[in-house]
């Protein structure tokens, strides 16, 4: 009698505590092991596709030339050979990878765990390792965890390739980036990265959750291939548009 009272008591503090319910919408049933995002939410998730610029993953026009780099690659000289990404950063994908950084909202994880394992259809499987991106040490001790380690670790639990957290450094610490123009995230981000390991002409995948204009990733690609990589591919969970 006392265990089932109890047991009913600890059943509705759950349910007060995290309500079986969408926490994007608010509105349709969503359970634990769906992240708390319902079928509704789910479904206005968009998938990147091609056609896109061959380099970057950026979406493009279909009646581009499919070889063609997009804008902000052909002004550019990334230093990673190709980057793809889940989803275009919009809507329910935009809004859980934010509140899961800056909220501390962990009941999305599962959401995102299941995210992250369809990147496998985007990325050959043939690398030494994955490389989350690193944050700045004191930013990572602010914000107490490094999302893209946590999607390097999902990541890996589906393609089998194991992560090398520690293999990247980052050495610089920076503003967010989100609202600089592109020539200005060049320069904050320019220099930040340090591999102190000799790499061996390996292959390597860097995780990250959001690339934006791919600044951050071509200068964290530089560190690796300055210490011997023979090639940096990029995959992020989500991808700004610029339109
Ligand atoms: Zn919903
Ligand atoms: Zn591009």
């Amino acid at each position: 009698m006392i265990h089932s009272l109890l047991s009913r008591w600890i059943d509705a503090t759950l349910a007060i505590a995290y309500p079986e319910r969408c926490q994007l919408c608010e509105v349709h049933p969503a359970t634990s092991p769906q992240g708390f995002v319902c079928r509704a939410c789910q479904k206005k998730l968009r998938p990147t596709k091609p056609p896109w610029c061959l380099h970057c993953g950026l979406p493009i026009e279909s009646n581009r030339n499919l070889d063609s780099s997009c804008l902000n690659c052909r002004e550019a000289n990334w230093q990673f050979h190709q980057a793809r990404s889940v989803f275009t950063a919009q809507g329910p994908i935009r809004e859980a990878i934010h509140r899961y950084k800056y909220d501390q909202d962990e009941f999305f994880e599962a959401f995102l765990r299941q995210c992250c394992r369809k990147g496998r259809a985007l990325t050959p499987a043939n690398y030494d390792a994955l490389i989350p991106i690193p944050l700045h040490p004191t930013k990572e001790r602010e914000r107490g965890f490094n999302q893209a380690t946590r999607f390097a670790a999902f990541f890996s639990e589906i393609s089998t390739i194991p992560i090398k957290a520690n293999l990247l450094k980052r050495i610089r610490f920076t503003e967010t980036q989100t609202h600089l123009p592109r020539s200005q995230r060049l320069r904050n981000v320019k220099g930040s990265f340090h591999c102190p390991t000799g790499l061996n002409r390996n292959r390597f995948l860097l995780i990250d959750d959001v690339m934006t204009t791919g600044a951050t990733a071509s200068a964290a690609a530089l560190a690796l291939k300055k210490a011997g990589a023979r090639q940096v591919d990029v995959l992020t969970l989500a991808r700004a548009l610029p339109f």
